[in-house]
Formats: C-alpha cells, structure tokens, sequence
C-alpha cells in the first residue's frame, strides 16, 4: 500500500458510476491510492433507476446509509400486471425475517450516481471529472497504465499496479481485448423518458415499482421524488413495431397506449427528457480479469432491467473485486490467476439472474396470454414459490440457489 504523490497509483478506476465509487471507496478505506477517472460532468443522466434491498449490506459497509435515507423515496416491493390482467404485488415486508429491512428505494441517478461518488472522494479517493481514458496501456499481457485526456486537451499517461475497468456499457477493455460476448436470447432494445405530472401516488412517501407485461415487451413505471416519474418500455429488436422503424417517441407512446393503467397515470403529465434509446442487448465478458486489471459493474456483464439488478450486482461485483484487489496487495500478486477469484464470486449471481431473466421473457412469449397469466400466477399464489421468488428475484439475493425453476412455463 503506498501513499506516494506522482503519476503512479495503486488503483486506477475508469468510470465514476455506482461500480467505480464503491470500488474506489473500499479500496481507499483499505488504505491504497485511489485514482477514479470519470469522462462525465457530474450530476449527469443515467437510466436504472430501482434498487434492490440486497444493496443494505453494501450501503452499510461503505457507510452510505444516511444518505440513502436522507435522499430518496421508499420502494417497498414491485408490482406485476401480466397482459393487463389483475396486479400482483410482492411487498418486501413478507420476507422481512431475512431482510436487514424490508424496502429499497427509487433513485434519480443523476443524484444518486453523484452522491455515491463524493462518497468515494470523501474517503480518499482521487477523482477527476471530464477526464476520458482514451487507451489502457499494457506491457505484454499486463495492464499497467493508462492514456487520459482531460477537459483543457491535456494527455496524460498514468500507471497503476491494477485497472479497475467500470466504464459502464461503454466495456472499454473488453472491447479492446475482444473479450465481449453477447448473449442473442436476450437481444433487446428499451426507449424511456423522465415525466413530471404524472401521478405518483404519494411518491414523497413509499411506492412500488410497477412492472406491465405486454405480448412480447414490457413497460416499466417508476415515481421517484421532485414529482420526476421514469417510463420505459423494452421489447425484442425483432418485434415487429420495433421493425417498423418509428421513431423513438412513436414507440414509446405506441406501447403505453397498450397499457391502460400507464395511460391513464400519464394523461396531465409532460415529458421533461428526450426519449432515449439504448439496445440493450444483454452480454457476459468471456473473463472477468486478467494480469493487473479486472472488470466490474456492466464493464463485465449487461444484465436485462426487467428484475432491476443492474445497480445492485455492479456494486457487489465492485465489492468483491475491491476485497480481491486489496489481498493482491498484501500477496504481491496481481496476476490474472489472482484476480479471477473475484469473477468466481460473482458468477454465481450472474447465473442465476440470466437464467431467470429468460424464463421471464419465454412467459411473456408463450403461446397465449393466458398461459403467461396462469404461470405467473403460479408463482404469485403458491407460499413457497412466491417467498422464494420474493427472496431471490425481488430482494436480490441471487445467490441462495432456489432461483432458476421459477416462472417456468
Ligand atoms: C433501460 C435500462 C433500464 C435499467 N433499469 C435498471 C433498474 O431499474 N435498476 C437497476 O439496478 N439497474 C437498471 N439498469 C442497469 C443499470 O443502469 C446499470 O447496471 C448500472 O448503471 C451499472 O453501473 P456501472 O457503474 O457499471 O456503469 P455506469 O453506471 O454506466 O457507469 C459507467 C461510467 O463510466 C464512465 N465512462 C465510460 N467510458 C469512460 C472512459 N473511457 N473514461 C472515463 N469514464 C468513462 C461513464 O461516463 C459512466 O459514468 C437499467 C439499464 C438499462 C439499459
């Protein structure tokens, strides 16, 4: 562990979004200097706005849970409506005996992302906003620095003894080192804004994530605080809508008139963001890490939204990997056989997730819509399947193994 002054650090992060923070604040708490190289203004926009209450154990030991409470409206559980037939909602309260607390919350990422990063300056941490790593620098296999351009056109070349790689779906090192690989069962495509107006049901408060399966596509509703509703649909990039090549605000309002409840929520409200588009074509890197380097957050693996993990296993991911990295430190060790016991912990999670992630998607495809119907409710109407799925999909704890056969058809 060093705390010299210079180009040189312990650990570079590349990205500033929940992965790089929560990896930059364990590592500095550890002791080590911490660079975060963030190519963003901050506060800044981002989609992926439902936490998961797994995520406690992680506020907690970053010492964030003050500022979750302080900052961001209640989500006390989800609620489903399959094909427009009756609403399930599973309330985290019923399993709150294996919850640390029985909620999570909705999040403006703009606010969220920023307040997780001050964190990490907070406790250490070095960051630099505006500063776009252009290159990692290797020396045969092994990862030793990297090329930076700041804001005033200034290049940089830093070095570290590990890159961290949180760039987010930008996978800046698995792009270069074509580790990237797409999953093309999961090939989707989600457009979404920001409403104000909307009728949030008290969002100052507690409100559920609301969740409308449609045929072949599904609608996210989300009431966050400062009467900022988030609305989005995802759909196959082989629906036929989606074919049809309308516009993005088309596609959007196309499917929300699909879906009565939307509609009549939105009636008075008026869009206060662009409509965006991201395909979001799920992927899992072929590795995880390599000789002083590892990858964390969607720098490794793009989980679909439809179950909101995304936030919740960058940070995890980010955890583990900070606790690997630190041991690479007391050993001297940061070859790739070192590092890749961070991806060992993760996978677990990741494999779970991904398999119920498509169960999801094959239900919204079957043949009718009353076997979606019936299957989901299934699950919603059976004790033991609806804890486990409470437990598993909705809390996030990916790893309890009592996933997979879930929502099966
Ligand atoms: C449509 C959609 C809906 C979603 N909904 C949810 C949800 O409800 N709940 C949930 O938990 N998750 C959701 N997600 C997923 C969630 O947004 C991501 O999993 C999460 O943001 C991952 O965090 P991260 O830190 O890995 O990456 P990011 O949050 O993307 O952060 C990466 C950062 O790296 C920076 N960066 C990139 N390249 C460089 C570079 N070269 N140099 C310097 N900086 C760089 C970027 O500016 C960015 O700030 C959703 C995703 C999508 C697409």
């Amino acid at each position: 562990m060093s705390r010299q002054s210079g180009s040189h650090y312990d650990v570079i992060i590349v990205g500033g979004g929940p992965a790089g923070s929560t990896a930059g604040t364990f590592l500095a708490q550890a002791g080590h200097r911490v660079l975060i190289l963030e190519r963003e203004n901050f506060p800044r926009f981002h989609i992926g706005e439902s936490l998961l209450p797994a995520t406690w154990e992680i506020w907690q030991r970053l010492g964030f849970v003050e500022k979750m409470m302080n900052n961001f409206v209640t989500k006390p559980g989800v609620l489903f409506s399959i094909h427009n037939h009756e609403e399930n909602l599973f309330s985290m309260v019923e399993a709150r005996d294996l919850l640390y607390r029985p909620y999570a919350f909705h999040v403006r990422r703009s606010e969220y992302d920023q307040l997780l990063l001050e964190h990490a300056r907070e406790n250490g941490a070095e960051v630099w906003l505006e500063a776009t790593v252009k290159n990692v620098l290797f020396n045969g296999q092994r990862a030793e620095g990297v090329v930076v351009s700041r804001k005033n056109g200034q290049e940089l070349r830093l070095t570290a003894s590990v890159i961290v790689d949180a760039t987010g779906r930008e996978t800046l090192l698995a792009r270069k080192l074509g580790l990237l690989r797409p999953d093309p069962t999961l090939n989707k495509v989600a457009y979404f804004t920001h409403y104000t107006g909307a009728y949030n049901m008290g969002a100052t408060e507690a409100v559920p994530t609301y969740i409308f399966g449609l045929e072949g596509a599904w609608l996210w509703y989300i009431p966050m605080k400062d009467d900022v509703t988030s609305v989005g649909v995802v759909m196959d990039m082989n629906h036929p809508r989606h074919r049809q090549r309308e516009s993005s605000t088309a596609l959007l309002a196309d499917f929300v008139d699909d879906c009565p409840t939307i509609s009549k929520w939105l009636q008075d409200a008026t869009a206060v963001e662009k409509v965006r588009g991201i395909p979001n074509i799920s992927y899992i890197n072929e590795r995880f890490a390599g000789d002083g380097f590892v990858m964390i957050g969607d720098a490794a693996m793009f989980v679909d939204p439809i179950f909101s993990s995304g936030v919740y296993l960058a940070m995890r991911s980010a955890q583990i990997a900070a606790d690997t990295i630190h041991q690479a430190f007391e050993k001297g060790d940061f070859s790739q056989a070192f590092l890749s016991s961070y991806e060992q912990g993760i996978r677990e999670h990741q494999k779970n997730i991904f398999a119920m992630i498509r169960n999801w998607y094959k239900l919204l495809e079957s043949e009718s819509p009353e076997i979606a119907v019936k299957s989901f409710n299934r699950v919603a109407r059976s004790p033991l399947l609806r804890r486990n799925f409470l437990l598993t999909v909705i809390a996030g704890l990916y790893n309890r193994g009592e996933i997979v056969s879930l929502l099966e058809t």
